[in-house]
């Protein structure tokens, strides 16, 4: 749910704002932070008051000062002396705290809202429906949601070592990483972990146990993190899509995810498990 507001309540309220221009974020330059002012205090915002959106805060406990509101100026550009665009990943770094409850969710809502102008049933023109994050069609009352995107996320370890893999995507930052791919229809995600696991590296896994989860805003997925043993096989890359795979001592990993990714946070759980066993 995005609750349109009306002018006077904008200018009531400081807000913390989440500003998107085609795929990055409007901030002010070299904060590294999501703007939380009053909406005068923001220069450009007057000409798109009307697409200002709030982001219900979710209901995971936590409480924010202010309330986020959400605009999205599309592929206009703007130039604004004193703001500049940064990519969301690099806000999903230096803004840890709400990375995903706030800037990773106004994302996915944004890219929801461009991507489902039209129905997918009739075609015809869909409209926003206001008390829930949802479009609904007029002719046909097709109704959509947001879409979310189930994906695993698997470390795997054997002794002392952890099997870690360079994506092609990921040949020059050479950050080695653990694997992960999407659910297919059907599949269970034990089922996907073997899967995937088989097709990258050609390795068996066996033991899995459930690590925790991760919404990722690219664009909708949610990573779901298992630690897994070692079974059988030897590595074997797949290609076109891992550039190389090795096993790593603990105590020699190469360049890996930060913490603020799942991916990080797995490895470094299995690296603790490891020593204490
Ligand atoms: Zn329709």
């Amino acid at each position: 749910m995005m609750i349109k507001q009306n002018e006077s309540k904008l200018k009531a309220h400081k807000a913390m704002w989440v500003v998107f221009s085609r795929g990055k974020l409007l901030i002010q330059a070299q904060s590294q932070r999501i703007p939380v002012a009053y909406f005068n205090e923001i220069p450009f915002l007057h000409r798109y008051a009307e697409e200002v959106h709030q982001l219900p805060p979710l209901n995971d406990g936590a409480t924010l000062e202010n309330p986020v509101f959400v605009v999205d100026l599309g592929a206009e550009h703007v130039e604004q002396p004193g703001w500049e665009r940064v990519p969301l990943r690099q806000l999903l770094v230096t803004e840890q705290d709400i990375a995903f409850s706030v800037i990773g969710r106004a994302w996915q809502y944004i890219h929801f809202l461009r991507t489902h102008q039209y129905c997918g049933q009739c075609g015809a023109k869909t409209e926003r429906v206001e008390w829930e994050m949802a479009v609904q069609c007029h002719r046909c009352q097709h109704r959509s949601y947001p879409r979310v995107s189930p994906c695993i996320i698997v470390s795997i370890h054997d002794n002392k070592r952890l099997l870690l893999a360079k994506g092609v995507r990921h040949r020059e930052a050479n950050m080695y990483s653990t694997l992960a791919g999407f659910v297919e229809s059907g599949e269970s995600l034990e089922e996907a972990v073997h899967r995937e696991v088989f097709e990258e590296v050609g390795v068996r896994v066996k033991n899995l146990r459930y690590f925790h989860s991760q919404p990722w805003p690219f664009p909708h997925s949610l990573m779901v993190g298992f630690i897994a043993e070692y079974d059988s096989g030897t590595i074997q890359c797949q290609e076109n899509e891992i550039d190389d795979a090795q096993w790593f001592d603990v105590d020699a990993l190469p360049n890996t995810p930060p913490s603020v990714s799942i991916a990080g946070q797995l490895i470094a759980e299995t690296v603790s498990l490891i020593r204490d066993k």
